[in-house]
Protein backbone atom coordinates (compact mmCIF):
# COMPACT_ATOMS: atom_id res chain seq x y z
CA UNK A 1 0.00 0.00 0.00
CA UNK A 2 1.37 3.28 -0.54
CA UNK A 3 1.65 5.44 2.26
CA UNK A 4 1.02 9.61 2.78
CA UNK A 5 -0.24 11.89 4.69
CA UNK A 6 -2.23 14.24 3.71
CA UNK A 7 -4.60 16.80 5.23
CA UNK A 8 -8.07 14.97 5.10
CA UNK A 9 -7.05 11.41 5.12
CA UNK A 10 -3.81 9.85 6.91
CA UNK A 11 -4.41 6.52 5.16
CA UNK A 12 -5.56 5.71 0.83
CA UNK A 13 -6.97 1.89 -0.22
CA UNK A 14 -5.05 -0.19 -1.45
CA UNK A 15 -3.52 0.89 -4.87
CA UNK A 16 -2.39 -1.45 -8.32
CA UNK A 17 0.53 0.42 -8.64
CA UNK A 18 2.11 -0.72 -5.09
CA UNK A 19 2.68 -4.10 -7.49
CA UNK A 20 5.14 -1.91 -9.15
CA UNK A 21 7.00 -0.82 -6.35
CA UNK A 22 10.09 -3.05 -6.46
CA UNK A 23 10.28 -5.71 -2.82
CA UNK A 24 12.79 -3.53 -0.11
CA UNK A 25 16.23 -4.55 -0.73
CA UNK A 26 17.80 -6.49 2.54
CA UNK A 27 20.33 -4.45 4.15
CA UNK A 28 24.11 -5.47 3.94
CA UNK A 29 25.84 -6.84 6.56
CA UNK A 30 27.82 -3.30 6.88
CA UNK A 31 24.81 -1.70 6.70
CA UNK A 32 23.53 -3.69 9.84
CA UNK A 33 26.50 -3.33 11.54
CA UNK A 34 26.24 1.00 11.54
CA UNK A 35 22.34 0.41 12.37
CA UNK A 36 22.98 -1.23 15.54
CA UNK A 37 25.86 0.85 16.31
CA UNK A 38 23.98 3.75 15.58
CA UNK A 39 21.89 5.02 18.92
CA UNK A 40 18.17 5.43 18.89
CA UNK A 41 17.17 9.03 17.81
CA UNK A 42 17.93 11.81 20.53
CA UNK A 43 15.93 13.66 22.69
CA UNK A 44 17.38 16.95 24.32
CA UNK A 45 16.67 17.64 27.92
CA UNK A 46 14.35 20.51 26.70
CA UNK A 47 12.44 18.37 24.78
CA UNK A 48 11.63 15.70 27.35
CA UNK A 49 10.79 19.16 29.55
CA UNK A 50 8.32 20.21 27.10
CA UNK A 51 6.83 16.21 26.31
CA UNK A 52 6.13 15.92 30.10
CA UNK A 53 4.30 19.35 30.64
CA UNK A 54 2.47 19.16 27.22
CA UNK A 55 2.21 15.29 26.39
CA UNK A 56 2.57 13.48 29.12
CA UNK A 57 0.31 10.67 27.50
CA UNK A 58 2.97 10.35 25.07
CA UNK A 59 6.29 7.47 25.27
CA UNK A 60 10.03 8.01 23.85
CA UNK A 61 8.81 5.67 21.00
CA UNK A 62 5.98 7.81 19.99
CA UNK A 63 7.61 11.01 20.69
CA UNK A 64 10.33 9.76 18.28
CA UNK A 65 7.87 8.29 15.19
CA UNK A 66 7.11 10.97 12.70
CA UNK A 67 3.65 9.75 12.03
CA UNK A 68 2.75 10.65 15.47
CA UNK A 69 4.48 13.92 15.26
CA UNK A 70 2.80 14.51 12.37
CA UNK A 71 -0.75 13.12 13.62
CA UNK A 72 -0.40 15.52 16.59
CA UNK A 73 0.46 18.51 15.38
CA UNK A 74 -0.60 22.00 16.16
CA UNK A 75 -3.51 23.22 14.18
CA UNK A 76 -6.39 24.81 16.04
CA UNK A 77 -6.34 28.09 18.50
CA UNK A 78 -7.50 26.03 21.55
CA UNK A 79 -4.15 23.45 21.25
CA UNK A 80 -2.71 26.61 20.36
CA UNK A 81 -3.81 28.20 23.51
CA UNK A 82 -2.72 25.09 25.47
CA UNK A 83 1.28 25.45 24.25
CA UNK A 84 1.44 29.63 24.06
CA UNK A 85 0.53 32.65 25.81
CA UNK A 86 -1.01 34.14 22.55
CA UNK A 87 -1.20 37.61 22.07
CA UNK A 88 -4.52 39.78 21.62
CA UNK A 89 -3.37 40.10 17.60
CA UNK A 90 -2.44 36.08 17.30
CA UNK A 91 -5.50 35.07 18.77
CA UNK A 92 -7.67 37.42 16.13
CA UNK A 93 -5.23 36.08 13.23
CA UNK A 94 -5.71 32.36 14.06
CA UNK A 95 -9.70 32.64 14.75
CA UNK A 96 -10.04 34.63 10.87
CA UNK A 97 -8.06 32.15 9.47
CA UNK A 98 -10.48 30.35 6.38
CA UNK A 99 -9.61 28.72 3.47
CA UNK A 100 -5.57 30.23 3.34
CA UNK A 101 -2.56 28.43 4.68
CA UNK A 102 -3.98 26.69 7.74
CA UNK A 103 -1.75 26.61 10.81
CA UNK A 104 0.70 23.59 11.40
CA UNK A 105 3.30 22.68 13.50
CA UNK A 106 4.73 19.51 15.08
CA UNK A 107 5.17 18.64 18.57
CA UNK A 108 9.01 19.09 18.14
CA UNK A 109 9.41 22.26 16.16
CA UNK A 110 6.47 23.84 18.47
CA UNK A 111 8.96 22.75 21.72
CA UNK A 112 11.75 25.24 20.37
CA UNK A 113 9.79 28.22 20.08
CA UNK A 114 9.33 31.04 23.18
CA UNK A 115 6.05 30.29 25.46
CA UNK A 116 5.26 33.63 26.07
CA UNK A 117 6.99 36.40 23.54
CA UNK A 118 5.11 36.85 20.56
CA UNK A 119 8.78 38.28 19.01
CA UNK A 120 10.13 34.99 19.39
CA UNK A 121 11.69 34.27 15.82
CA UNK A 122 10.44 30.67 15.41
CA UNK A 123 7.29 31.67 16.26
CA UNK A 124 6.35 34.56 14.84
CA UNK A 125 7.38 32.41 11.59
CA UNK A 126 4.61 29.71 12.14
CA UNK A 127 1.89 31.68 14.27
CA UNK A 128 0.12 34.11 12.62
CA UNK A 129 -0.42 37.84 12.90
CA UNK A 130 -3.10 40.24 11.73
CA UNK A 131 -0.38 41.41 9.23
CA UNK A 132 -1.11 38.74 7.31
CA UNK A 133 -3.92 39.72 6.21
CA UNK A 134 -3.08 43.33 4.88
CA UNK A 135 -2.26 43.18 0.96
CA UNK A 136 0.63 45.85 -0.32
CA UNK A 137 1.14 46.72 -3.90
CA UNK A 138 3.24 44.35 -5.63
CA UNK A 139 2.46 41.60 -3.61
CA UNK A 140 0.35 38.27 -5.16
CA UNK A 141 -0.54 35.08 -5.13
CA UNK A 142 1.50 33.71 -7.25
CA UNK A 143 4.28 36.47 -7.17
CA UNK A 144 6.68 34.04 -9.00
CA UNK A 145 4.76 33.02 -11.92
CA UNK A 146 4.64 29.40 -11.38
CA UNK A 147 1.42 29.22 -12.67
CA UNK A 148 2.45 30.63 -15.98
CA UNK A 149 5.30 28.28 -16.31
CA UNK A 150 3.37 25.08 -15.36
CA UNK A 151 3.20 22.50 -18.52
CA UNK A 152 1.02 19.89 -16.94
CA UNK A 153 -0.77 20.66 -13.79
CA UNK A 154 2.23 20.11 -10.74
CA UNK A 155 4.96 20.39 -12.90
CA UNK A 156 6.79 24.00 -13.95
CA UNK A 157 9.24 23.93 -16.40
CA UNK A 158 11.35 27.62 -16.42
CA UNK A 159 15.05 26.82 -16.88
CA UNK A 160 15.83 25.17 -19.88
CA UNK A 161 17.46 21.78 -18.60
CA UNK A 162 14.91 21.23 -15.36
CA UNK A 163 11.63 20.99 -13.99
CA UNK A 164 10.36 21.50 -10.75
CA UNK A 165 7.92 18.81 -9.67
CA UNK A 166 5.30 19.33 -6.84
CA UNK A 167 4.58 16.18 -5.91
CA UNK A 168 2.23 16.76 -2.61
CA UNK A 169 0.43 20.06 -1.00
CA UNK A 170 1.45 18.63 2.69
CA UNK A 171 3.81 20.24 4.55
CA UNK A 172 4.51 18.94 8.63
CA UNK A 173 4.46 22.76 8.98
CA UNK A 174 3.21 25.48 7.68
CA UNK A 175 5.35 28.91 6.77
CA UNK A 176 4.02 32.10 6.90
CA UNK A 177 5.69 33.22 4.78
CA UNK A 178 5.70 30.50 2.10
CA UNK A 179 5.76 31.60 -1.34
CA UNK A 180 3.27 28.43 -2.57
CA UNK A 181 0.74 29.05 0.20
CA UNK A 182 -1.37 29.35 -3.03
CA UNK A 183 -1.54 25.76 -3.24
CA UNK A 184 0.02 23.97 0.08
CA UNK A 185 -2.10 23.41 3.15
CA UNK A 186 -5.22 23.33 1.36
CA UNK A 187 -7.51 19.80 1.52
CA UNK A 188 -8.56 19.55 -2.44
CA UNK A 189 -7.05 22.92 -3.19
CA UNK A 190 -5.61 24.12 -6.54
CA UNK A 191 -3.89 21.21 -7.42
CA UNK A 192 -4.99 17.72 -6.66
CA UNK A 193 -1.87 15.68 -6.23
CA UNK A 194 -2.62 11.97 -7.34
CA UNK A 195 -1.41 9.17 -8.92
CA UNK A 196 -2.67 9.84 -11.97
CA UNK A 197 -1.03 14.00 -12.24
CA UNK A 198 2.08 12.41 -11.14
CA UNK A 199 1.65 10.25 -14.45
CA UNK A 200 1.08 12.64 -16.75
CA UNK A 201 4.24 14.69 -15.15
CA UNK A 202 6.43 11.70 -15.61
CA UNK A 203 5.49 11.49 -19.36
CA UNK A 204 5.73 14.79 -20.05
CA UNK A 205 9.27 14.69 -18.36
CA UNK A 206 10.25 11.08 -20.67
CA UNK A 207 8.83 13.46 -23.47
CA UNK A 208 11.53 16.17 -23.63
CA UNK A 209 15.30 14.87 -23.27
CA UNK A 210 16.58 18.53 -22.29
CA UNK A 211 15.50 17.76 -18.74
CA UNK A 212 18.41 16.44 -17.08
CA UNK A 213 17.51 17.61 -13.25
CA UNK A 214 14.27 17.29 -11.30
CA UNK A 215 13.21 19.05 -8.58
CA UNK A 216 11.29 17.60 -6.04
CA UNK A 217 8.91 20.22 -4.00
CA UNK A 218 5.85 20.78 -2.87
CA UNK A 219 4.54 20.94 -0.15
CA UNK A 220 7.17 18.60 1.73
CA UNK A 221 8.03 15.46 -0.60
CA UNK A 222 9.66 13.73 2.69
CA UNK A 223 5.79 13.57 4.36
CA UNK A 224 5.58 11.12 1.67
CA UNK A 225 5.56 7.40 2.95
CA UNK A 226 9.10 5.18 1.51
CA UNK A 227 6.63 3.25 -0.85
CA UNK A 228 5.82 6.13 -2.78
CA UNK A 229 8.66 7.74 -2.84
CA UNK A 230 10.64 4.65 -3.55
CA UNK A 231 8.11 4.34 -6.68
CA UNK A 232 8.64 8.08 -8.00
CA UNK A 233 12.33 8.45 -7.57
CA UNK A 234 12.57 4.71 -9.35
CA UNK A 235 10.35 6.13 -12.34
CA UNK A 236 12.01 9.12 -12.41
CA UNK A 237 15.92 7.70 -12.41
CA UNK A 238 14.70 4.98 -14.97
CA UNK A 239 13.85 7.93 -17.37
CA UNK A 240 17.59 7.59 -19.27
CA UNK A 241 18.12 11.75 -19.24
CA UNK A 242 17.16 12.52 -15.93
CA UNK A 243 21.12 12.71 -14.85
CA UNK A 244 19.85 13.28 -10.68
CA UNK A 245 17.12 14.25 -8.42
CA UNK A 246 16.83 16.93 -5.95
CA UNK A 247 14.33 17.01 -3.09
CA UNK A 248 13.34 20.31 -1.23
CA UNK A 249 12.55 19.99 2.24
CA UNK A 250 12.13 21.35 5.72
CA UNK A 251 11.30 17.76 7.18
CA UNK A 252 14.80 17.73 8.76
CA UNK A 253 14.32 20.82 10.12
CA UNK A 254 10.84 20.20 11.53
CA UNK A 255 10.29 16.74 11.88
CA UNK A 256 13.77 15.39 11.94
CA UNK A 257 12.67 11.93 13.63
CA UNK A 258 11.22 11.40 9.73
CA UNK A 259 14.74 10.44 8.84
CA UNK A 260 14.57 6.71 9.39
CA UNK A 261 16.58 4.03 8.32
CA UNK A 262 13.86 3.25 5.33
CA UNK A 263 14.05 6.25 4.52
CA UNK A 264 17.40 6.23 3.76
CA UNK A 265 17.27 2.79 2.21
CA UNK A 266 15.51 4.24 -0.15
CA UNK A 267 17.31 7.67 -0.44
CA UNK A 268 20.35 5.16 -1.37
CA UNK A 269 18.68 3.40 -3.81
CA UNK A 270 18.31 5.81 -6.14
CA UNK A 271 21.01 8.37 -5.66
CA UNK A 272 22.53 10.31 -6.71
CA UNK A 273 20.13 12.70 -5.01
CA UNK A 274 20.64 16.29 -3.31
CA UNK A 275 18.76 17.83 -1.05
CA UNK A 276 17.86 21.56 0.15
CA UNK A 277 17.23 21.91 3.51
CA UNK A 278 15.44 24.79 4.61
CA UNK A 279 16.65 26.40 7.65
CA UNK A 280 15.82 29.64 9.12
CA UNK A 281 17.25 30.51 12.12
CA UNK A 282 20.15 29.04 14.88
CA UNK A 283 17.52 27.90 17.08
CA UNK A 284 16.89 25.19 14.71
CA UNK A 285 20.47 23.74 15.15
CA UNK A 286 19.39 21.02 17.71
CA UNK A 287 21.09 17.78 18.72
CA UNK A 288 17.40 16.01 16.93
CA UNK A 289 18.73 18.08 13.80
CA UNK A 290 22.23 17.29 14.16
CA UNK A 291 20.97 13.51 13.83
CA UNK A 292 18.78 13.69 10.68
CA UNK A 293 21.64 15.52 9.22
CA UNK A 294 24.23 13.52 10.01
CA UNK A 295 22.05 10.18 8.96
CA UNK A 296 21.32 11.89 5.64
CA UNK A 297 25.26 13.07 4.89
CA UNK A 298 26.33 9.40 6.20
CA UNK A 299 23.89 8.10 3.12
CA UNK A 300 25.67 9.99 0.51
CA UNK A 301 23.06 12.29 0.18
CA UNK A 302 25.02 15.81 -0.57
CA UNK A 303 23.21 18.76 1.79
CA UNK A 304 22.86 22.40 1.20
CA UNK A 305 19.92 24.94 2.60
CA UNK A 306 18.00 27.88 0.95
CA UNK A 307 16.98 30.86 3.78
CA UNK A 308 14.44 32.89 2.98
CA UNK A 309 15.88 36.97 4.77
CA UNK A 310 13.04 37.37 7.40
CA UNK A 311 12.65 40.95 8.85
CA UNK A 312 13.27 40.86 12.59
CA UNK A 313 14.14 37.24 12.53
CA UNK A 314 17.42 36.68 10.85
CA UNK A 315 18.50 39.71 9.34
CA UNK A 316 21.34 40.36 11.44
CA UNK A 317 24.64 39.33 10.09
CA UNK A 318 25.36 37.87 13.72
CA UNK A 319 22.49 35.62 14.42
CA UNK A 320 23.42 34.36 10.03
CA UNK A 321 26.08 33.81 11.13
CA UNK A 322 25.84 31.91 13.96
CA UNK A 323 23.14 29.46 11.45
CA UNK A 324 25.89 29.12 8.37
CA UNK A 325 28.46 28.26 11.17
CA UNK A 326 26.52 25.39 12.72
CA UNK A 327 25.14 24.52 9.16
CA UNK A 328 29.02 23.48 7.89
CA UNK A 329 29.01 21.63 11.42
CA UNK A 330 26.39 19.33 10.06
CA UNK A 331 27.68 19.06 6.71
CA UNK A 332 25.41 21.56 5.32
CA UNK A 333 26.20 23.91 2.54
CA UNK A 334 24.58 27.39 3.25
CA UNK A 335 23.38 27.64 -0.57
CA UNK A 336 20.85 30.66 -1.20
CA UNK A 337 19.59 33.37 1.19
CA UNK A 338 16.31 34.12 -0.28
CA UNK A 339 14.81 37.56 -0.70
CA UNK A 340 11.43 36.96 0.91
CA UNK A 341 8.69 36.69 -1.71
CA UNK A 342 6.49 39.62 -1.97
CA UNK A 343 3.37 37.05 -1.32
CA UNK A 344 -0.03 38.72 -0.29
CA UNK A 345 0.58 39.85 3.49
CA UNK A 346 4.09 39.26 3.11
CA UNK A 347 5.29 43.32 4.29
CA UNK A 348 5.79 42.57 7.41
CA UNK A 349 8.53 39.54 6.65
CA UNK A 350 10.05 41.35 3.94
CA UNK A 351 13.27 43.65 4.59
CA UNK A 352 15.03 46.34 1.63
CA UNK A 353 16.75 44.60 -0.63
CA UNK A 354 19.82 46.78 0.59
CA UNK A 355 18.98 44.49 3.74
CA UNK A 356 20.71 41.88 2.47
CA UNK A 357 23.66 43.53 0.47
CA UNK A 358 24.70 44.83 3.42
CA UNK A 359 24.37 41.37 5.43
CA UNK A 360 26.49 39.90 2.11
CA UNK A 361 29.17 42.61 2.97
CA UNK A 362 28.97 41.47 6.68
CA UNK A 363 29.95 37.93 5.37
CA UNK A 364 31.96 38.09 2.59
CA UNK A 365 35.36 37.76 3.67
CA UNK A 366 34.66 37.86 7.07
CA UNK A 367 34.01 34.22 7.62
CA UNK A 368 35.11 31.04 5.44
CA UNK A 369 33.28 31.15 1.95
CA UNK A 370 31.60 27.83 2.19
CA UNK A 371 29.28 29.72 4.85
CA UNK A 372 28.44 32.60 2.46
CA UNK A 373 25.33 31.43 0.95
CA UNK A 374 24.52 33.37 -2.87
CA UNK A 375 22.13 36.02 -2.28
CA UNK A 376 19.18 36.29 -4.68
CA UNK A 377 15.72 37.78 -5.80
CA UNK A 378 13.47 35.22 -7.21
CA UNK A 379 12.47 38.37 -9.84
CA UNK A 380 8.46 38.63 -10.14
CA UNK A 381 6.73 37.17 -12.76
CA UNK A 382 9.21 34.04 -13.53
CA UNK A 383 12.06 36.15 -14.43
CA UNK A 384 14.13 33.54 -12.19
CA UNK A 385 16.85 33.69 -9.73
CA UNK A 386 19.16 36.70 -9.95
CA UNK A 387 22.13 36.99 -7.77
CA UNK A 388 23.65 40.35 -5.94
CA UNK A 389 26.55 41.02 -4.47
CA UNK A 390 27.74 44.48 -3.22
CA UNK A 391 29.86 46.07 -6.29
CA UNK A 392 33.37 45.67 -5.51
CA UNK A 393 34.36 47.25 -8.95
CA UNK A 394 35.98 51.11 -7.91
CA UNK A 395 36.57 52.18 -11.54
CA UNK A 396 40.07 51.86 -13.69
CA UNK A 397 43.62 53.70 -13.32
CA UNK A 398 45.18 53.49 -16.86
CA UNK A 399 45.37 49.81 -17.83
CA UNK A 400 44.82 48.70 -13.81
CA UNK A 401 41.06 48.24 -12.81
CA UNK A 402 40.30 49.31 -9.31
CA UNK A 403 38.76 46.55 -7.00
CA UNK A 404 37.74 46.92 -3.18
CA UNK A 405 38.42 44.14 -0.95
CA UNK A 406 36.49 42.69 2.22
CA UNK A 407 37.72 45.27 4.24
CA UNK A 408 37.16 48.71 2.11
CA UNK A 409 40.83 48.81 0.80
CA UNK A 410 41.12 49.52 -3.24
CA UNK A 411 43.46 47.10 -5.17
CA UNK A 412 44.91 47.49 -8.55
CA UNK A 413 44.43 44.59 -11.01
CA UNK A 414 46.78 45.06 -14.05
CA UNK A 415 44.16 44.72 -17.15
CA UNK A 416 45.13 46.16 -19.81
CA UNK A 417 42.61 44.77 -22.62
CA UNK A 418 39.78 44.74 -19.91
CA UNK A 419 36.44 46.92 -20.08
CA UNK A 420 35.13 46.24 -16.62
CA UNK A 421 34.90 49.73 -14.99
CA UNK A 422 35.54 51.82 -18.09
CA UNK A 423 32.01 53.02 -17.64
CA UNK A 424 32.23 54.09 -13.80
CA UNK A 425 35.07 56.15 -15.21
CA UNK A 426 33.10 58.20 -17.32
CA UNK A 427 30.41 58.68 -15.05
CA UNK A 428 32.83 60.15 -12.81
CA UNK A 429 33.93 62.48 -15.48
S1 LIG B 1 7.87 23.85 4.38
FE1 LIG B 1 8.24 24.89 2.44
S2 LIG B 1 6.43 24.43 1.18
FE2 LIG B 1 5.91 23.96 3.32
S3 LIG B 1 4.96 25.82 4.13
FE3 LIG B 1 7.14 25.95 4.63
S4 LIG B 1 8.03 27.10 2.90
FE4 LIG B 1 6.01 26.36 2.23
Amino acid sequence: MFETLTETEPERPPSPVAALVAAPRLPTPLEERSARRRPRFPIAPERRAFMKRHFPEASEEEWNDWRWQARHRIRTLAQLERLFVLSDDERAAVARLSGGLPVGITPYYASLMGREDPQEPLRRTHIPVGDEFVTTPGEAADPLGEDHDTVVPGLVHRYPDRVLFLVTGFCSTYCRYCTRSRVVGHAGGEYHFSLAQWEKALAWIEDHPQIRDVLLSGGDPLTLGEDRLDWLLGRLRRIRHVEFVRIGTKVPVVLPQRITRELLRVLRRHRPIWMSLHFTHPAELTPETAEACSRLADAGVPLGSQTVLLRGINDDAAVLKRLFHGLLRLRVRPYYLYQCDPIRGSAHFRTPVDKGLELMAALRGHTTGYAVPTFVVDAPGGGGKIPLLPDPVVGRDGADLLLRNFEGGVFRYPDPEGQLGRQLDGERR
